[in-house]
């Protein structure tokens, strides 16, 4: 399965490492990010700059990768339906595994949720899914305390403070109201 091609954006070589416990590097980056990264309501575009500060160290069973990743993610308020366009930073931690130190095991099956080396590279991509994912809230507001569009007229309500609509009132209730205020009086 070493499918990963080491020209790829978020492929990372390993090698410089020489599989020494302890040596390390740091590594920033930046790479388009790829397509439907995000969740429903809020994604990374496709294509835009995802900037990484990245530190991989080489450990006994594989390589430590540790780091950061800024993007902007683009969305609309669940509330009151207003774009959002923000900045995120989310951090990870991973660690990857030689490929070959898992013979003795019993499984291979690929749903096994340790990562893998693969001829040393490393793809980031599934890593940054994750932490994208984890990091996004499910119900985007524009600003936290949002009141939303009017459920009468749609208005949004931040645009608008203090707007109301006057109660609508059935007239017949309102002459009964008449009514009895003026028996109270008598
Ligand atoms: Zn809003
Ligand atoms: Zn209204």
């Amino acid at each position: 399965m070493s499918s990963l091609d080491p020209r790829a954006p978020l492929v990372l070589d390993t090698r410089e490492l020489g599989r020494r416990p302890g040596s390390q590097r740091e590594v920033s980056l930046t790479a388009p990010a790829p397509a439907d990264l995000g969740i429903e309501v809020l994604t990374v575009t496709e294509g835009s700059q995802i900037d990484f500060d990245l530190r991989l160290e080489a450990v006994m069973e594989g390589v430590l990768v540790t780091g950061t990743a800024q993007a902007v993610v683009d969305g609309e308020c669940a509330r009151c339906l207003e774009p959002i366009h923000e900045d995120i930073e989310v951090t990870f931690q991973e660690l990857f595994v030689y490929e070959d130190r898992r013979h003795d095991e019993q499984d291979d099956s690929e749903d096994d949720e340790t990562s893998r080396l693969e001829d040393d590279l490393v793809d980031l991509e599934p890593l940054l899914r994750d932490a994208v994912v984890l990091a996004l809230p499910f119900q985007p507001l524009c600003q936290p305390d949002c009141p939303g569009l009017c459920p009468e007229c749609g208005v949004r309500l931040i645009d608008e403070p203090g707007h109301t609509h006057e109660a609508a009132v059935d007239p017949r209730w309102a002459a009964l109201g008449k009514l009895s205020t003026d028996e109270d009086q008598t």
